[in-house]
This record gives structure tokens, C-alpha cells and sequence, in this order.
């Protein structure tokens, strides 16, 4: 790195995490340890053969990232696992400094021992509650030296994923047998979205968004309309994964068909020569027109370069990333880590990135993580969140380089 003062300033400062899912981001040390306990099988017996086989540095294509979740998700169908994979989770967060979370995972991946959704997110809730209350009554966040940790899970509906790898899908696909296969995946949505505003309402349980996730090219986001109006009628937030493996047209559906109140990746935002609909005449005033509603709306862009770059073979370099368009274009843009372990990252490693490649300063630096402090789905109401925000910039501002 250029910049001494960057990387270090980077590692102190609270930082935030608004887009990382749970399944892809399991210490490997208890990724092996649960498979022991629980007899699942894995394609390596220790951390280095797992690296090797699944968790590589580099990966050929979308498949081939996606194949080590068949493996996480296999050791996280019951309350104990869930709970201790959650509190792990934040508390490799807090090493590093993260003091705001949203750790999302799709709840009916998780039901194939027979765990109701109210289990699996009660699980989670106590992984997450139990590291948060450690962190808050220590010593420098009751003198002020230190930031308060605060969370929030966002369930994931899926657009598509392999019906075999959930009890849940293969019990819809055999009681919905003449449904098309979209049908099916948009029933699971509607009652996933009517599951977390009940948990949310009934048991106060930390649900603070809504996503859509899974294989973007083919599976349209409309198709999951009800359950999207179902969570925006009841007041909970939304964020669709779109413009990651499809272009303009995705993040558009996703804001006028979803109401999405942020875009998970939106790598495509700009990207004119990948509009498909020849009903759009002059693909360039589309996408500037776009563009221009993401940030009058000051919709937040959840951005994750590691995984893009191990997702999209069209991308050679982080030099190619439209991160740096982002941030001339002053759009809300965040910094995330998508999968911690399938990633190989964290947040520190994922800014440090994009300081060097964009060659950012420590002001440019404050802007991403402050982005991320705004643009988080704070579930304790709007004053406490601005409250909290200020705090956050403040601990920051003191931790400025001149
Ligand atoms: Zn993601």
C-alpha cells in the first residue's frame, strides 16, 4: 500500500458490514469441527486440503464459488451450530473493529432437520445477542473510548437455487407438483416475507431487511413481487442482490418491482451495452437516468469487490471495477465482504483494496465506512440511529491522519 496512514487508519476505525452471508463466512477451524460432530461429510479432512478443494484463492466461475456452501449449509440445520456459527461471526467482526452488522442467510436453507423458521432466526438472534452483550459491557464502550456494537439479520428469499439442497424447497415442489418451477420459488418468498414480519412484530426478534439472493440471469425479480409488496406494506426495509450477474434492467426491476431501499452489488449500474430490452431505445439515457435516481434516492450500493472479481470472468483486474465511477458520481456507496471465508476477506482487507486500486484517500476511506454507518437498517428508530451515526464519525474524526 501507498499510503502507511491509510492501512492504518482503515484497521482502527469502526467500520460496518452490510452485506455478508452467514453460509459463507464460517471459521473453517468450525466448519470441520461441526462436520466431525455431526457426521457430515466433507471433500478435505483438514484446513489447507479444504482450501485447496472448495475454499480456493481464485475460482473459475459462479458454480464453482457457489459449490462450498452445499458444505456450510449441511452443518448449520440445528439451533446449537446456528448460535455458535452467529456469535463467532460478530465476534471475528469485532476484532477487526466492525461495530455495525447485517448478516443475512436464507432461513429455509436451514430446515432439514426439522427446525421451524422461528428456530432458526431465534438461533442466530442469540449468536449475534450474546456477542453484542459482551462487547457493550466492557470497559471502553462504557467510558466512550469505544463504539457499541449494534446488528440486524436480513432474510434472503431466493430466485433460484438447488431444490435438493432444502428440505423446505423439496417439500414445496412435491405438495405444489403442477406449479411452474418460479411459482414455487415465489410462494416460498411470500411466506418467508409473512414469517419475518410476524418474528419481527410478535417476537421482536432483530429483523431488519429483506432480500432477494440467488441466481440473477433467467430468474427476474418480479417474479417475487408479492412477497417484496408484502414486506413493504409492513414497513420492513428492503435490498435486492441485482446488476451483479445481469445489468441495468435487474437494478431497475429491483427498484420499481421491489422497492429496494439499497442494491446488493450493482456492479452493472452503468453498464449502457448490457440493457437487453430493444423496447429502450437509447440504452446510455437509460442507464444516466438510472443512475441519476440511485443517488437523488440516496439508494446505498452494497459493494463487494473480492467476490466480483472471483465471480465475473469478464473482470481481469480491480481496475475494472465501477467502484471508482461510484464514488465520482457521489452515489451511496459501502463496502462489504459478501462471504467472509468463500472470499477469503474481511472488511479491513476489502477497504484497504479499494484505496489502493482507486488510490482513495483517508477522507474518500471515511466516506465508504460513514456510507455504511447511514445506510444501515438500524433497527432501534430513526433518532437513536442518527444518534449512533454521529458517534461513528466522531470516533472516526479523531482517528483522522493530518
Ligand atoms: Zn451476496
Amino acid at each position: 500500500m501507498k499510503n502507511e496512514f491509510t492501512a492504518k487508519f482503515i484497521e482502527q476505525i469502526p467500520k460496518t458490514d452490510l452485506h455478508v452471508h452467514l453460509d459463507g463466512s464460517l471459521r473453517i477451524s468450525t466448519l470441520l469441527e461441526l462436520a466431525a460432530e455431526q457426521g457430515v461429510e466433507l471433500p478435505g479432512k483438514n484446513e489447507a486440503e479444504l482450501k485447496e478443494k472448495v475454499f480456493k484463492a481464485q475460482y473459475k466461475d459462479l458454480p464453482e464459488y457457489l459449490a462450498g456452501f452445499q458444505y456450510t449449509v449441511a452443518v448449520m440445520q440445528n439451533e446449537a451450530a446456528l448460535e455458535r456459527i452467529a456469535r463467532e461471526f460478530a465476534e471475528d467482526n469485532l476484532a477487526e473493529n466492525v461495530r455495525y452488522l447485517e448478516v443475512r442467510f436464507a432461513p429455509q436453507l436451514h430446515t432439514s432437520q426439522g427446525l421451524s423458521l422461528a428456530q432458526i432466526l431465534r438461533a442466530v438472534s442469540r449468536g449475534l445477542q450474546s456477542a453484542q452483550d459482551q462487547h457493550n459491557s466492557s470497559a471502553e464502550v462504557q467510558n466512550g473510548e469505544d463504539l457499541p456494537f449494534h446488528f440486524g439479520i436480513i432474510v434472503c428469499a431466493l430466485r433460484w437455487f438447488f431444490p435438493q439442497m432444502s428440505a423446505y424447497y423439496r417439500n414445496l415442489f412435491e405438495v405444489m407438483p403442477y406449479a411452474p418451477e418460479k411459482a414455487v420459488f415465489s410462494a416460498a418468498s411470500l411466506e418467508l416475507a409473512r414469517a419475518s414480519v410476524a418474528l419481527r412484530d410478535q417476537e421482536n426478534l432483530p429483523i431488519v431487511g429483506f432480500d432477494l439472493a440467488g441466481a440473477e440471469d433467467g430468474n427476474p425479480a418480479v417474479d417475487h413481487r408479492d412477497a417484496f409488496m408484502y414486506a413493504h406494506r409492513n414497513f420492513l426495509e428492503k435490498t435486492v442482490h441485482a446488476g451483479e450477474a445481469y445489468g441495468p434492467e435487474s437494478i431497475f426491476q429491483a427498484l420499481t418491482d421491489c422497492h429496494a431501499d439499497r442494491l446488493g452489488h450493482a456492479t452493472f449500474l452503468f453498464a449502457a451495452d448490457r440493457v437487453q430490452s430493444t423496447a429502450i431505445e437509447n440504452p446510455q439515457h437509460y442507464v444516466d437516468q438510472l443512475v441519476e435516481t440511485v443517488a437523488r434516492q440516496r439508494i446505498c450500493l452494497e459493494v463487494n469487490l473480492t467476490s466480483n472479481l472471483q465471480t465475473l470472468p469478464e473482470m481481469n483486474s480491480l481496475a475494472e471495477h465501477p467502484l471508482g465511477k461510484m464514488i465520482e458520481a457521489n452515489l451511496s456507496a459501502t463496502i462489504c465482504t459478501d462471504n467472509r471465508l468463500v472470499s477469503h476477506t474481511t472488511v479491513t482487507r476489502e477497504l484497504q483494496l479499494a484505496a489502493e486500486y482507486f488510490d482513495l484517500n483517508p477522507a474518500q476511506v471515511k466516506n465508504l465506512v460513514v456510507a455504511g454507518f447511514k445506510g444501515a437498517f438500524f433497527r432501534d428508530g430513526y433518532l437513536a440511529k442518527r444518534a449512533y451515526v454521529r458517534q461513528a464519525i466522531d470516533h472516526i474524526n479523531r482517528l483522522m491522519p493530518n
